[in-house]
């Protein structure tokens, strides 16, 4: 059995990773600051003797006693809304918290994986992005404070790989839905699904053709699972390329829901990249990984999630989402 931490364990991603390695048989200690998590997440661990919860905030010291294997650096604001509340924690947490947990890997000797984005490629020049693309990022615009701790993130993740000999990951994560996405957290899977449920028009931006491609949650978590395992350093990305338009999404939405309402449109926000597809000739070499599940069958599954959800929550998350 071998001991992990997790950060952001109370998180989307960060909570999905904790019930894999808990059914890979491992121990887990999740570690959250609930700013952007949710306990409920992970309520269902409790009870485990092989889990255990800190609530702690990563860009303070952070100490853990006893032996560790692997640490998952997977605390952060993830979505535009959050990063664009609590900007200065969002470049703490990615660079700060990044320092405080490669520090601790060193003394522990452990494994460390940090969780990096499609971000760091910014409005991308080259297409489908590979992981030799340097990137097109403003460092000053609004999402600079997220996707420059992301890019500082790898540079000192290296930095302790090339200079201490650290056993390091970095997986390059492209856009993911599944259940336990927070309803207000202005991502575009919640965002127009509950519109849907709520009987609103969904509210595309800009002109609707800018493009996405989406990873369904049981994917990800397995390419990251294989990323972990290999020896790999070097940034992997990890994402589904079959690319579609806000737009057409938005349809495929409608259609889905069977909502009767209709699409508007909104202002595009700035400096949102108007393309997005990972290439994963890495991933498919290296960790004989490529998504399986279509999205038809995987919007399905998280539709049939806020489907299960009550009015309160669907209602409650909207009006904090509107304040
Ligand atoms: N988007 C939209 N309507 C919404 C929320 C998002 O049209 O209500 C668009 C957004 O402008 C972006 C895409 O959907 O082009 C994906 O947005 P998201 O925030 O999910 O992720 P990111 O921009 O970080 O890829």
């Amino acid at each position: 059995m071998k001991k992990a931490l997790i950060t952001g364990a109370a998180g989307f991603l960060g909570s999905h990773l904790c019930d894999r390695f808990i059914a890979e048989g491992h121990h887990v200690i999740g570690m959250d600051n609930l700013i952007t998590g949710d306990i409920k997440n992970i309520e269902h661990l409790f009870h485990l003797e092989r889990f255990e919860f800190f609530h702690h905030d990563v860009t303070k010291f952070v100490h853990v006693p006893g032996r560790m294997d692997y640490i998952l650096h997977f605390a952060s604001p993830a979505s535009p809304i959050d990063y664009l509340k609590i900007p200065i924690e969002t470049l703490k947490v990615g660079s700060l918290g990044t320092l405080n947990l490669l520090g601790l890997a060193r003394d522990h000797k452990a494994r460390i994986l940090v969780a990096s984005t499609s971000e760091v490629y910014g409005d991308p020049l080259v297409h489908p992005q590979n992981e030799d693309y340097y990137g097109n990022v403003s460092p000053i615009g609004p999402r600079g404070v997220y996707d420059e701790a992301k890019r500082f993130m790898e540079s000192i993740t290296m930095a302790y790989h090339r200079h201490h000999g650290l056993d390091t990951r970095i997986v390059r994560i492209f856009n993911t839905y599944g259940s336990r996405m927070r309803l207000n957290d202005g991502r575009v899977v919640p965002a127009f699904i509950g519109q849907a449920l709520r009987g609103e028009d969904l509210t595309v931006f800009g002109d609707g053709s800018q493009t996405r491609s989406f990873t369904y949650i049981d994917d990800q978590v397995e390419g990251i699972y294989r990323l972990l395992m290999s020896d790999h350093v070097e940034p992997i990305n990890i994402g589904n390329p079959d690319e579609t338009t806000i737009l057409e999404f938005a349809e495929e939405i409608i259609k889905l829901t069977g909502t009767n309402q209709k699409i508007i449109f909104k202002p595009l926000p700035k400096d949102d990249p108007l393309q997005r597809q990972p290439d994963i000739t890495r991933a498919r070499e290296i960790l004989g990984w490529e998504p399986k599940v279509h999205r038809s069958e995987g919007l399905k599954k998280v539709y049939e999630y806020f489907k299960s959800l009550s009015q309160d929550e669907l209602y409650q998350a909207h009006r904090d989402f509107q304040s």
